[in-house]
């Protein structure tokens, strides 16, 4: 997003470019040629009409959710402040960050996946990181059930004591009864929450799950728009919502569902996942929220995101990031990088 004087605003979209990369050219762009980049709630909503009017119910918010943090990130350098800033102003300045990784590997038994694990778990601990996050649910592929995931949670557990955090994430890998087995051998070793057991569109699965389990459920990255959320807050689903600004509808909606979510007493953790674009539009979101807040750190292999990456960015020794507080998103953003990732079409 461009404007007049040449202030670029960068935002990014959640999933494959195919797609979006059309969306945003051909839908949306047209849109906004000339609009006021300030108006970010108008033009959202404008957005939003379109899309739902062109796609109906496959309305790609993914490609909405891009250009919305574009649109804050611009009117932040136009303003000169950073959008937490904007966004009713930072309750820190500094935002405790968890490592997500722990995949399943491609080896050939449970015991060499745990010792993969366990010694990447140490380096994030190494690192900085005090919480982590498990993969749990993806060993089937491997022939390996949830027997293999509560042995990996327990040796995790085991190996870095009861003073780390640790949550587990299953990706909607389960039925009702797996689910309610895991989440059951979880809450034995303690863990922080239980995410995507159940695939995402069993709303009453999820709320039969919650109430049946001692350990919060979380949620929310397969979710999108407030109207969404506010459907899965009414069924009682989760007692962790997890909206991603890439996808669930940018800095304008995960805001407007972080606002419900406290006034519900739902703690908001956003889901975090991709480039240092999404990351800093993350990190500006959690230091407006109230409350109790983490920052997901996804350290899997990204090239996108190394050749992007922001030292400003960084973990520090104490596990916290600290939030930007140059104009917009506050990341330095190198364009002739940024044009060498393009994709060929
Ligand atoms: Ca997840």
């Amino acid at each position: 997003m461009v404007a007049e004087d040449g202030t670029a605003g960068y935002g990014e979209c959640w999933g494959p470019i195919a797609g979006n990369d059309r969306v945003v050219e051909e839908v949306i762009a047209p849109l906004l040629v000339g609009e006021n980049a300030l108006a970010t709630g108008r033009l959202w909503e404008s957005v939003h009409f379109k899309l739902r009017w062109a796609y109906h119910s496959f309305a790609p918010y993914s490609a909405l959710s891009g250009v919305d943090i574009a649109l804050w990130d611009l009117k932040g350098k136009l303003l000169g402040l950073p959008v937490s800033e904007l966004l009713g102003g930072a309750f820190r300045e500094t935002v405790p960050a968890y490592a997500t990784g722990h995949y399943f590997r491609k080896v050939e038994t449970l015991e060499e996946q745990i010792s993969a694990v366990l010694e990447e778990a140490r380096g994030h601990l190494a690192s900085g990181f005090k919480a982590l996050k498990l993969k749990i649910g993806l060993g089937r592929t491997l022939g390996w059930g949830t027997e293999a995931d509560i042995a990996l949670v327990r040796a995790l557990r085991e190996e870095v004591g009861s003073g780390v955090p640790l949550m587990i994430d299953a990706n909607c890998a389960y039925d009702p009864s797996e689910a309610l087995r895991v989440g059951r051998a979880a809450g034995e070793v303690g863990v922080e929450w239980f995410e995507e057991p159940l695939p995402p569109d069993d709303l009453d699965g999820y709320a039969r799950l919650s109430s049946k389990l001692d350990v919060p459920i979380a949620a929310g990255e397969s979710w999108a728009l407030l109207s969404g959320f506010h459907e899965v807050f009414r069924r009682g689903a989760v007692s962790i919502a997890q909206p991603d600004v890439c996808s669930a509808g940018g800095i304008t909606e995960v805001k407007r569902i972080a606002d419900l979510a406290h006034a519900l007493n739902v703690p908001c953790i956003p889901h975090v996942w991709g480039t240092p674009i999404a990351l800093a539009a993350s990190l500006q979101v959690l230091a407006a929220l109230p409350g109790h807040v983490l920052l997901e750190y996804d350290r899997s292999d990204n090239p996108v995101r190394e050749a992007l990456f922001d030292k400003s960015l960084s973990v520090r020794s104490d596990g916290t990031v600290a939030v930007p507080k140059t104009p917009g998103l506050g990341l330095e953003v190198d364009r002739e990088r940024l044009e060498s990732l393009r994709s060929s079409r």
